[in-house]
Parts: structure tokens; C-alpha cells; sequence
């Protein structure tokens, strides 16, 4: 059986000045616990303060100079929840690292449980939300019409996996040899392991502080999910552009038969109707093609993936 030395728990952290404290109560005594159970040598707790804008920074500051198990990591800008992410998983020290929200809506307890999987082998252990009944309707619609529509296209994911997740030393140094820009991590760490355990669990409502993703901030993230890891959207532009062709030849056949037979074409619906068609699935799949073009771009910059202005480390 494999023991567990040391563990990092990563916590992003967007303007969650209102959650961190009892975060951080809640979070220590649970691993303290882990500690006297000996399921773990020792630990760090992990904060990534992702470009907060309230009062996040003064409230970690705190913690840091009263907590020697706590480590800040201060990023120069909101680099969002993915980029966060990384630069923890970059930073962690731990021969495994958990990643979790920081309002804790997902049970820090279940640590444990992904610890004994760990013991038992596995590089990679999942948190997989048993219902979505804290979330909101619009949430959970939304959400479960994405994670069907990218299964469709054949990207694999599991399903009511976000990021709550136990990655063993060896799989995060592969991991953080990815040089991909555009991020999906629940996606990525599948395309390296597929042998993982899950840890189920009910997702709790957040107790305080609102949700930090905007409508702009879920679009981007679920294209990237999808762009990223699919060619599917191409694929179906080109059949789609195959279907067009028969159609407009098979109008045309009929077109010229109605010519000849001397009957009165109907000018303008014929002639503007197709018009609209063909041109909107022009655009539409310009548009898509520029969405995978605007991705090339964006790998090719190789910009950072975060930048971390400073470290407060004991
Ligand atoms: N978060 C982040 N950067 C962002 C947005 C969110 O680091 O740009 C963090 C946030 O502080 C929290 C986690 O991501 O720890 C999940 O955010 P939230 O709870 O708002 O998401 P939801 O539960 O509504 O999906
Ligand atoms: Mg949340």
C-alpha cells in the first residue's frame, strides 16, 4: 500500500474575501483530523488568489502570518478558474494535490476517501456529484445540456466531475508539462489517465458570496471544452456543406426540368429563399473554422498561463 507523505490542498480563490475564513477553519480541522488517523504525513493548504478585487488578499494575509501550513500564491491578474488551477498545480509541493472551490461546496470531507484510493494506487481520483439540486435551474439546465451536447461530440469527460479532484506527484508533473494554452483540465487529465476512482458526494448550496462565473466567463469555458478537444464541429460543417451541394444540385435538376417544361417559376422565393440559406451556413461555418483558427493563435503565442507576482511561503 502507498503512503501518503505530504498533500497539497489547492484553493482558487476570485473575490471570496466573505468564505475564506471559515474556509480555512473548516479545512484545517478536517485535515488535522487526516493527520491523527496517520492517513497523511502532513500537509499545505494552498490559496491561489486569482486577481481577487475585494478584500481577498488582506483576508489570506491573516491566515499566512498565523498558519505556517498556509501558502499564498498572488497572481497578477484574474487569469480564471483553469489558469488558477495550473499555477497551483505548477506550485503544490505535495506528492498529491487536491483542487477545491473555495466555498467549500464540495465536501472537504471526502479528502479522506480519495486519500485511501491514492493508498490503493491511484494517480487520479475524481469528486462526482451525486444530483445538482442545489443549483440553480438555469445552472443545471444549462450545465446538463453542455455536458450531453460535448459527449456527442466525443469528448470524454465524466459526468458531474467539476474540478474537485485528487492528482497523484507523478500525474501532476505530466500534467504540467502540457503546454496547451486553451484549458480544459477535467478534460486534459482524462486524455492522460483513464484508470481513476471517484468519490461521490452531495454538492452543498454556497453559504456565502455569489457564484464567480458570469454567463461570459461559462460561454468561453464551455467552447474551450469543446474546441479544444473536438473536430467534431468541423466535420459537421464540411457534411453539412456535402448536404448543401446534393441539395442545391437536385434543385437544380428540378429547376431546369420546370424550365423546360414551360412552367412559371415562382421567382422570388426561389431565387432569395436559397439565399438565406446557403449564405447563413456559409457564415456559420466561417464562424466555426474562425473559432479553431482563433485557438491556433492563441497556442502559437504561447502566452503564460498565469504569472504569479508574488509567493508567501513559511
Ligand atoms: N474562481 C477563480 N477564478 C475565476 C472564477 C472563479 O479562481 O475567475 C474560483 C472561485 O473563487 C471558487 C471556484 O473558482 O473557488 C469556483 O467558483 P464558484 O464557486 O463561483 O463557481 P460555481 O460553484 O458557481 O460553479
Ligand atoms: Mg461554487
Amino acid at each position: 500500500m502507498r503512503k501518503l507523505k505530504f498533500i497539497s490542498i489547492i484553493i482558487p480563490c476570485y473575490n471570496e474575501e466573505e468564505v475564506i475564513e471559515a474556509t480555512h477553519q473548516r479545512m484545517t480541522s478536517i485535515m488535522e483530523g487526516i493527520l491523527k488517523g496517520s492517513k497523511c504525513g502532513s500537509y499545505e493548504i494552498l490559496y491561489v488568489n486569482d486577481g481577487s478585487n475585494d478584500g481577498t488578499q488582506k483576508v489570506l494575509d491573516g491566515i499566512f502570518a498565523r498558519d505556517n501550513r498556509a501558502r499564498i500564491l498572488v497572481l497578477r491578474r484574474n487569469f480564471g478558474l483553469q489558469g488558477a488551477l495550473c499555477a497551483g498545480l505548477a506550485m503544490a509541493q505535495g506528492d498529491a494535490a487536491v483542487t477545491i472551490d473555495a466555498d467549500l461546496q464540495d465536501p472537504p470531507e471526502k479528502i479522506e476517501e480519495m486519500i485511501g484510493f491514492y493508498e490503493q494506487g491511484f494517480d487520479l481520483v475524481l469528486g462526482v456529484r451525486e444530483d445538482r439540486q442545489t443549483d440553480t435551474f438555469l445552472k443545471r439546465f444549462t450545465a446538463e445540456g453542455f455536458y450531453n451536447f460535448i459527449k456527442i461530440l466525443g469528448v470524454e469527460i465524466v459526468h458531474h466531475h467539476g474540478d474537485f479532484r485528487l492528482m497523484a506527484r507523478p500525474l501532476i508533473d505530466e500534467f504540467n508539462t502540457l503546454t496547451e494554452r486553451n484549458r480544459f483540465i477535467r478534460a486534459m487529465v482524462l486524455s492522460l489517465d483513464n484508470q481513476y476512482a471517484r468519490v461521490f458526494y452531495k454538492r452543498q448550496a454556497r453559504q456565502q458570496g455569489t457564484t464567480k462565473f458570469s454567463f461570459g466567463k461559462m460561454l468561453s469555458f464551455s467552447l474551450d471544452g469543446i474546441l479544444s478537444f473536438t473536430f467534431m464541429p468541423l466535420r459537421i460543417v464540411s457534411i453539412a456543406g456535402v448536404l448543401c451541394c446534393l441539395l442545391a444540385l437536385a434543385g437544380g435538376i428540378y429547376i431546369l426540368y420546370s424550365d423546360m417544361a414551360g412552367h412559371v417559376l415562382p421567382g422570388w422565393t426561389s431565387t432569395v429563399l436559397p439565399m438565406f440559406i446557403f449564405s447563413g451556413i456559409q457564415l456559420l461555418s466561417l464562424g466555426i473554422i474562425g473559432e479553431y483558427i482563433g485557438r491556433l493563435y492563441v497556442e502559437v503565442k504561447q502566452r503564460p498561463l498565469f504569472s504569479v507576482r508574488r509567493e508567501l511561503k513559511h
